[in-house]
């Protein structure tokens, strides 16, 4: 049995970055890109109205005063996607449109709102009086390569590519960018007891509650679940969907690994090529959980693990262990998967195990700059009903020592958790 912080450190070693692939920029949501893309084309590409109005020359307004007012011959109608060699000379000006090129010789836009009221709406062939008391050349102009330039990296190496990081680079032309792939994540439910959700469990069978469980938190993390179902515990059914989950880039199977007499993962783990990294973990509830590699030849090796099958322990397991290594796959920086060293206020009373440290299910709320922990009923590592309500652990160390209403504690924050840390 070895300490969870060397668990860590074992699964950090075997896990690297996946190699990046080039992929449609649409299917690129959320993956981290690999390499920079650079812009073909100025931001804005031309000089930009920002408003609707009329463009006009700033010297035509320098002798105005704040109270008067300027006519100005109104000479073309610009829309945005018009484009027009007219010039605007002295005391002419141009009707334009939010996102229409300015034309040439003009250089501010005076809003709609700043024409003397019957005169807003005057177009090409007619005369505009307009007030406008802070008048200032450039005003409400996106001047042509303001935000970035031809040529320029718009969006870094190691960028989460969010909604606005996709958009950028679609301005910028990309349609296709060199990201890290998705994590294929096969998950397999071992156990003769097991039926699926849809059919009323007879005596003695459990639904199997891992495999969606796990097929969830795989998709919350932007991985892509592939789900193999129940194999029962026979040496055979367990040997060929291990075998089918190995072409996955990550094995994740529930049941089987502890020390009963149908507990035949590791040994099937073993005779399929893999290599055992650890198995048990000072840990509660999840001690039993097994994790190894099978080296690949041309393919990055695939990483395997055994949770224990008992729905809480997985799911402690799955966040613990599985899901830094998912997110070191996907390229993620370790500041974005290591567990946050996250310290919140009991509500209540908690006590920690002797041998282990436990992991406990809490309610966890932010007030006033302050996190505090509630924990919440839970009768064990076969009740999930605590942990669906929870959003976070408490991390509580050995020592069997009891923790008062009002004492700082460790606690990992989950999925559903978001927003927390601000
Ligand atoms: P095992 O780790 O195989 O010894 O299983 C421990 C406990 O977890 C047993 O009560 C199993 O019935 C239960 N269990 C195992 N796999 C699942 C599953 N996929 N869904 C729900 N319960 C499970
Ligand atoms: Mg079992």
């Amino acid at each position: 049995m070895i300490e969870l912080s060397a668990a860590i450190s074992m699964i950090e070693q075997a896990t690297a970055p996946l190699p990046p692939r080039r992929m449609r920029l649409c299917d690129a949501y959320g993956r981290v890109l690999a390499v920079g893309v650079v812009s073909d084309v100025d931001s804005p590409p031309w000089d930009r109205a920002m408003m609707d109005g009329f463009a006009v020359r700033s010297e035509d307004f320098q002798t105005a005063t704040a109270s008067e007012t300027v006519e100005l011959c109104v000479i073309v109608d610009v829309a945005a996607g018009d484009v027009t060699s007219l010039s605007i000379a002295s005391g002419t000006c141009a009707r334009i449109m939010t996102g229409a090129t300015i034309p040439p010789g003009a250089d501010a836009v005076v809003p709609i709102e700043c024409a003397v009221d019957e005169t807003q709406n005057r177009h090409a062939g007619t005369a505009v009086r307009l007030r406008d008391t802070h008048f200032r050349n450039g005003q409400h102009i996106a001047r042509q390569g303001a935000a970035f330039r031809r040529s320029q990296e718009v969006v870094a190496p190691g960028t989460r590519l969010w909604s606005a990081a996709i958009g950028v680079a679609a301005e910028a032309g990309a349609t296709h960018v060199f990201a890290s792939p998705c994590v294929r994540v096969a998950i397999l439910s071992t156990g003769s007891e097991l039926v699926a959700p849809g059919d009323l469990p007879a005596f003695g069978q459990t639904r199997n509650s891992n495999g969606p469980m796990i097929a969830a938190a795989v998709s919350l993390l932007g991985a892509e679940p592939i789900s193999l179902g129940i194999a029962p515990d026979r040496p055979e059914a367990i040997r060929s969907l291990v075998a089918q989950g190995l072409a996955a880039d990550v094995l994740v199977l529930s049941g089987g690994v502890s020390a009963g007499d149908l507990d035949l993962v590791p040994d099937i783990f073993t005779q399929c090529g893999v290599k055992k990294i650890f198995h048990k973990v000072r840990l509660k509830p999840g001690k039993p959980v097994w994790f190894g590699m099978l080296a690949r030849e041309h393919a990055p090796p695939t990483l395997v693990f055994g949770l224990p099958g008992n729905p809480a322990s997985s799911l402690v397991c799955f966040e613990l262990f599985v899901r830094p290594t998912i997110k070191i796959l996907a390229g993620h920086p370790r500041n974005q998967w290591h567990l946050p060293g996250d310290c919140a206020r009991l509500t209540a009373p908690a006590q920690s195990a002797m041998d282990r440290p436990v992991f406990l299910p809490c309610g966890l709320a932010r007030d006033r700059g302050v996190l505090w922990a509630s924990p919440l009923p839970w009768t064990g590592s076969s009740d999930l009903l605590g942990l669906a309500v929870a959003n976070g652990f408490l991390a509580l160390p050995a020592g069997g020592k009891r923790y008062a209403a009002g004492e700082d504690v460790a606690v990992v924050l989950r999925d559903g958790s978001d927003g927390l840390n601000a």
